[in-house]
């Protein structure tokens, strides 16, 4: 048990307990089906702790990031799988933040409440990847409302939402005197949209994630929608950044806990030649080395959330935890596989799951090499690369 694990028990134990009533077996039962863990969210949801972050005042539970990236560690140290989820928690920021007191009161209670989800946000596209001030998706405005025309890709959880965030661009690139400027930040009412010009379509992929390609054909949105000022969504999304970070360096960090936890037992049980296969230093300290590496990014997660509950900037500590907590839980999947050897390949001992879940943190919902371009321009002031 780590100091942080005796810390935050007032957390750490109701999300234990709800986590315990959704074991292997219903993880396995949804990957196995390509379904979505709505039960599990709906118990997550109705408990409160996905709304942990939205301020009392609007029904949410007015905690911090510390308290909220425990809430997730949790979950995925579990055994389960916050990706399906996570987002309600860091994109409501943007709503919060930005949103003008008409939009907050109107949705942020009943999103608080479970009411209405807001669970996916719309900013990757397929022909400009990861450079995503040349989005193509494009909003004009045309009286009371904006037109958008446009194709997303991998935006995740659309079918599982009510409201999206959308990130288009307002003003062409060709008009603007910094490319980061023209961009505009939406809530999208997913509720009916494919009626009224937004298609969706499901892209299967590795892990069991709902995430799909959308396509906007003159799809109207209300000019109310718009949240904080036109040609400034960049700036609304980028001010999430740092939780989305810490965040997902705490999922990693649940996972690395239950990736090593997982190969300490199995490698202390497992006898071959004799003896214990943990007892061979071959097996045990790759263990042991990825623990370390967990621990070592679990501290620099406290002090990113440390920093961002005290309103310190904590650009450098979020990155620095999310990369650090990515490769550490890597690192543990990959000791993990190979302690279990050919068993750790059977659906049934959820190891061969969750390493496909967690080697989607190298890429996802920001790729390693744009962390590492970050430490090395805006932290240690190397020559930007683009
Ligand atoms: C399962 C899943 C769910 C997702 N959910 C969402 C979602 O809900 N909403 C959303 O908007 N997006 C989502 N994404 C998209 C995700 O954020 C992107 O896949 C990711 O940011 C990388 O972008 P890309 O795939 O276009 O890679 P590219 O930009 O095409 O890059 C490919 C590789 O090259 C590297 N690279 C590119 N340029 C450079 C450079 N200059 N220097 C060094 N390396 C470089 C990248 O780091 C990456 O490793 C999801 C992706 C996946 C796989």
């Amino acid at each position: 048990m780590t100091i942080h694990d005796r810390a935050y028990l007032e957390f750490r134990e109701p999300v234990r307990e709800l986590c315990a009533r959704f074991g292997g077996d219903y993880w396995q039962s949804v990957s196995r089906e390509n379904g979505y863990p709505t039960e599990f969210v709906k118990a997550l949801t109705d408990s409160g702790w996905l709304a942990a972050l939205i301020p009392a005042e609007y029904g949410g539970g007015g905690l911090g990031i510390t308290e909220a990236s425990v809430i997730l560690e949790e979950v995925n140290r579990a055994g389960g799988n916050s990706g399906a989820c996570h987002a309600q928690m860091y994109i409501m920021g943007t709503l919060l933040r930005h949103g003008s007191t008409e939009q907050k009161e109107k949705y942020l209670p009943q999103i608080a409440s479970g009411a209405l989800r807001l669970q996916s946000f719309a900013v990757t596209e397929p022909t400009t990847g990861t450079d995503t001030t040349k989005i193509k998706t494009v909003a004009k405005k045309d009286g009371d409302r904006y037109i958008v025309n446009g194709q997303k890709v991998w935006i995740s959880r659309a079918q599982h939402s009510d409201l999206m965030l959308l990130l288009a661009r307002t003003t062409p690139l060709a008009d603007v005197t910094r490319r980061s400027h023209g961009l505009s930040v939406f809530l999208v009412d997913l509720r009916g949209a494919e009626k009224r010009g937004l298609t969706m379509r499901g892209i299967r992929n590795m892990v069991n994630h709902e995430t799909n390609e959308l396509f906007f054909n003159d799809f109207e949105i209300p000019a109310e929608n718009l949240i904080g000022t036109e040609g400034e969504g960049f700036r609304c999304i980028l001010d999430g950044m740092n939780a989305e970070r810490i965040l997902i360096a705490a999922e990693c960090i649940g996972d690395g806990y239950w990736f090593t936890e997982k190969s300490r037992k199995y490698a202390s049980e497992r006898v071959v030649f004799d003896r214990p296969i943990g007892q061979n230093q071959g097996v045990q300290f790759p263990i042991a080395r990825a623990y370390a590496n967990v621990r070592a990014a679990d501290l620099m997660r406290f002090e990113a959330a440390r920093l961002y509950d005290a309103g310190i900037p904590c650009g450098e500590e979020a990155n620095l935890a999310k990369l650090l907590a990515a490769d550490a839980s890597w690192e543990a999947a990959n000791a993990c596989m190979q302690t279990f050897g050919g068993f750790g390949f059977a659906s049934e001992y959820d190891i061969e799951r969750k390493f496909r879940e967690t080697r989607l943190y190298q890429v996802a919902p920001i790729s390693t090499n744009m962390i590492l371009s970050y430490i090395g321009e805006h932290v240690l002031g190397m020559p930007r690369s683009f």
